[in-house]
């Protein structure tokens, strides 16, 4: 799809969005909107201060869904690209603005909960409530959402269902798509529409998935509800083991998920990887992590078939004190993503990641596949400080790989993502794909793996290509996200 072009000169955009939404929801400051240009796949090139892609016209930040309305009608009518945000917190590109003087239109100031139902177990938040203000709230009530993604303190709803994230918790309560019951959202044009809020209906195809996972390329959302569990941390059963092969670790886990237990994390490390979170205990091998909780009765049954099915294969325990702690620790909130700014700019090192997903019978070649032709074909594998997977993900089918890879930068900052990160990204999807797999488990896909969207999606290209077509006809939503742009 071609991008839009609006006719509008830079100061006309500002000058209509300050008549519509008011001068204290529209930010043109430069650094702001610079910061707005990009987002953490290109966190290196941010830290030193290089932006080099076109930086939006405005951010805006409209109060309710009647002004994200007015905004986007606006920008249908004058072809603006529009990129929706939330928290900020996406690593794929998908808050680029590839477009000259795009809008970035921020829900982040419509963060009311709307309601907290405990008898019929919902909870409606507006699209920009954050996770962790949510769950907080609802703990203090005995309830939880059971998702728990690594960017609860700074990711929000909007943004959440937007990138069909998941938590640490999946195996359990699923991903954010097994979640929400109903939701709002405003499409190109002004079009408000609400999902209603139903246990199940067979009232033709499920058409919250539409909306799931559009990653701004279809439309704003704008109001979430998701289903509510009870939040009884009191039963929760830590566990880790250590294994001798990554192989023997992920058919554990396919053991115990296909006969029919759900631990609400399952989890499997691969030595390299194990070593960044569990260095005093790993002993150089693969390390599993499990938890088991829900109502005590279920629990305890899960927990006695984890114990049973590592009585019967090789492998110390790990304390699972050592287990609970790490896990309190696991999530990134500001603290740690300043603290990452500033390792970036002393050291020129990082980290990044790439998940795929693929069958249970696949897992361990993808893994030994990935490995070996990083090894063999990276032209820079002698700056990689560390390449390994976890695999964190599991469903009665197969498992995600959460690949992870850190390197030590020895060419212009301009170029780190052309000399690291893209070539490895590529190694990683292409294998993915050559196994048969998705690729990619939960980060979505912005704007770096649309070159492999068609081979993702095959004859089923039709129907997302469709979906775009209908619904952002005048190509205004998120340019580039998903939806590979014309060259
Ligand atoms: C440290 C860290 C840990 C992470 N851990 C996880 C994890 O455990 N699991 C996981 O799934 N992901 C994880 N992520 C990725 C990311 O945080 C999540 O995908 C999250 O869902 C993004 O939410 P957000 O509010 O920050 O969205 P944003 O970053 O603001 O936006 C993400 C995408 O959604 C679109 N979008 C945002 N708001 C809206 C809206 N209202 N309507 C329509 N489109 C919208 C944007 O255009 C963009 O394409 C992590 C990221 C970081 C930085």
């Amino acid at each position: 799809m071609a991008p839009s072009r609006s006719p509008l000169s830079r100061q006309s955009i500002v000058e209509a969005m300050t008549g519509l939404l008011g001068p204290g929801a529209v930010e043109t400051a430069g650094e702001r909107l610079k910061a707005a240009s990009v987002d953490r796949f290109r966190k290196y090139t941010a830290v030193r201060g290089i932006y080099d892609g076109p930086i939006p016209a405005a951010i805006v930040y409209p109060a309710s869904t009647a002004e994200v309305a007015a905004v986007l009608r606006f920008a249908g009518d004058n072809l603006v690209n529009v990129v929706p945000r939330t928290g900020g917190t996406a690593t794929e590109g998908g808050l680029e603005t590839v477009v000259e003087d795009s809008l970035v239109v921020d829900g982040s100031r419509m963060n009311t909960i709307l309601a907290i139902d405990p008898v019929d177990m919902m909870a409606t938040a507006q699209c920009g409530a954050g996770l962790q203000e949510l769950e907080d709230t609802l703990r203090a009530q005995g309830l939880t959402t059971g998702h728990s993604p690594q960017s609860k303190p700074l990711a929000q709803m909007g943004g959440l269902v937007a990138t069909r994230s998941i938590g640490q918790f999946s195996t359990l309560y699923g991903g954010i798509e097994d979640m929400v019951v109903g939701l709002e959202a405003v499409f190109p044009g002004g079009q408000v529409t609400r999902i209603k809020n139903v246990p199940r209906r067979a009232a033709g195809p499920d058409i919250r998935h539409v909306i799931i996972g559009s990653e701004g390329a279809l439309c704003f959302i704008t109001e979430v509800t998701v289903k509510l569990f009870r939040y009884q941390p009191e039963n929760n059963r830590y566990f880790g083991y250590l294994v001798d092969d990554f192989g023997d670790g992920i058919d554990a886990l396919r053991e115990l998920i296909t006969a029919g237990y759900r631990p609400s994390v399952c989890r499997v490390y691969s030595p390299e990887d194990a070593r960044q979170h569990f260095a005093d205990v790993y002993q150089g091998k693969n390390v599993v992590v499990l938890m088991a909780e829900g109502p005590r009765g279920l629990a305890d049954a899960t927990a006695e078939a984890i114990e049973s099915l590592f009585a019967v294969r090789a492998g110390s325990r790990i304390d699972s004190g050592r287990i609970r702690q790490w896990f309190e620790n696991l999530n990134w909130g500001q603290d740690q993503i300043d603290a990452e700014k500033a390792a970036m700019l002393r050291d020129a090192h990082l980290g990044y990641t790439t998940e795929v997903s693929v069958d249970w019978s696949r897992v361990a070649g993808l893994f030994g596949a990935v490995m070996g032709r990083i090894r063999r074909e990276f032209p820079r594998a002698g700056d990689l400080t560390m390449l390994g997977a976890h695999s964190s993900h599991s469903y009665q089918t197969g498992t995600n790989l959460y690949f992870v890879y850190d390197y030590t930068i020895r060419c212009a900052p301009r170029d780190e993502i052309e000399v690291y990160h893209k070539p490895l990204n590529a190694i990683i999807v292409e294998e993915a794909l050559r196994a048969g797999g998705s690729m990619v488990h939960h980060h979505g896909i912005g704007k770096y793996r649309t070159q492999w969207v068609l081979e993702e999606h095959g004859s089923a290209w039709y129907l997302l290509s469709t979906l775009k077509q209908a619904f952002d006809p005048r190509g205004v939503m998120n340019a580039g996200t998903i939806f590979p742009l014309e060259p």
